[in-house]
């Protein structure tokens, strides 16, 4: 046998779409990871996510545990470059208020929230607005009836807590989920996903839940999701370590390359999502940009930015970024302004300062640039962008109205 060219079977799933990210079926295993601000700090929250998608991450999980971090969403959901997912814990109108906030999907506790009433109607809710579940289910938080009935925490009571959930969204014709059955034991956890794989073809997230500090944590988390994976179980991924999180993506896609799940890639090019603030196409802007890296072997993290206002903040993570305002392109080196240029030549000035960053590194590349200048130029451009935007682009301040009449219900 050829092992290079070897690929595990997987078992089959069907697929769902977290925002424009597929999960299940032929797409390839993706990977998520969580934030750890406060979600109502939007620019916080925002850094996170950028880093975490510079650092491999295709999905990002965000709490929302009050109405401050709904109206957060509100704000950082648009401007994300990856699907974001609320993650709910008590309050099934916390589930409501992040759908209106305009998450890509959610993922709720089945421990947690019990009412069949509650989670009726935010699975109609999520039905009707096209947003994925994930049935979240947790060795440690289970319904107290599972715990009696099966005597404690077995895979049996976890499969049965993801198919009592399964049976309430399906009552209102809601099947867009995914599934975790996780646990800080590494063999009760492999036992309940092979269990519910066994039943299900609902995508599966899986991970062990509490893994702990690297490197021990790492360990644990790899120990059991590779052991999955190599049986063709999980069709998403999250490390959960008590870390930075930016080390969760990192590991999730490390393991995904090792295993041959997924390609390593030269620049890592990551582009916002564009929004009311956005002053360039970012899409044509960021396809021009990988076709002008080409195959150059760049291994940078390179960032397209829709504006001046928020992207090289946001963004600050990247090796090298532009950044479209007033018709200029600001170019900015981890998160500094390095330099200005017309907005017909900023594709080219990117490859230009990518090329001189791989060869005489960051540090050079600030040396060189006059970033008096372009940092003045910037904040010249920026408060142009926002006197004739206003300061809510997105208009973020309506659907935070709508937020407060879901909670107050
Ligand atoms: S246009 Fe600006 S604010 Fe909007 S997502 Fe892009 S960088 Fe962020």
């Amino acid at each position: 046998m050829d092992v290079t060219e070897w690929k595990t079977e997987r078992k089959p799933t069907r697929q769902i779409t977290v925002g424009d990210v597929a999960v299940g079926g032929d797409a390839p295993v993706s990977v998520q990871s969580m934030t750890i601000t406060k979600t109502a700090d939007v620019e916080g929250t925002l850094q996170q996510i950028y880093a975490l998608a510079a650092a491999g991450c295709d999905i990002v999980r965000c709490t929302c545990n009050e109405q401050a971090a709904a109206e957060g969403l509100a704000q950082i959901v648009p401007r994300s470059p990856v699907p974001i997912i609320a993650d709910i814990h008590h309050q099934y109108r916390m589930a409501l208020a992040a759908m209106e906030a305009g998450v890509q999907g959610l993922r709720l506790n089945p421990g947690n929230i019990r009412k069949p009433d509650h989670i009726k109607a935010v699975a109609a809710e999520a039905r009707d607005r096209n947003i994925p579940i994930r049935i979240g289910v947790n060795a440690g938080s289970l319904d107290p009836s599972l715990y009696e009935k099966y005597g404690g925490a077995t895979p049996e009571a976890m499969v049965e807590s993801a198919e009592r959930e399964m049976a309430y969204f399906r009552e209102v014709d809601f099947d867009l989920m995914k599934i975790s059955v996780k646990a800080s034991s590494v063999p009760l956890m492999v036992e309940a996903y092979r269990q519910l794989s066994a039943v299900t073809d609902v995508p599966l997230h899986l991970g062990v839940t509490e893994a702990g500090p690297p490197p021990a944590g790492l360990v644990k988390a790899t120990a059991g999701i590779a052991t999955l994976l190599m049986e063709g179980i999980g069709d998403t991924i999250r490390y959960s370590l008590t870390a930075d999180p930016v080390e969760e993506a990192r590991a999730g896609r490390q393991l995904l390359e090792a295993l041959g799940l997924r390609e390593r890639k030269n620049v890592d090019l990551i582009a916002c999502p564009s929004c009311g603030r956005a002053e360039v196409d970012v899409i044509e802007v960021a396809n021009r940009a990988m076709e002008a890296f080409g195959e150059r072997q760049l291994p940078l993290q390179v960032a397209v930015m829709g504006c001046v206002v928020n992207g090289p903040g946001e963004a600050r993570e990247a090796d090298i970024g532009i950044a479209a305002g007033n018709k200029r392109g600001h170019l900015f080196v981890k998160g500094r302004n390095v330099a200005v240029v017309p907005e017909d030549e900023m594709v080219d000035a990117l490859v230009e300062w990518a090329e001189f960053i791989n060869e005489h590194g960051t540090e050079a590349a600030l040396e060189r640039a006059d970033t008096t200048v372009a940092e003045r130029e910037a904040a010249r451009d920026r408060s142009a962008l926002l006197e004739s935007q206003g300061d809510d682009a997105n208009r973020a301040g309506e659907k935070i109205v709508e937020i407060r009449k879901k909670v107050a219900g």
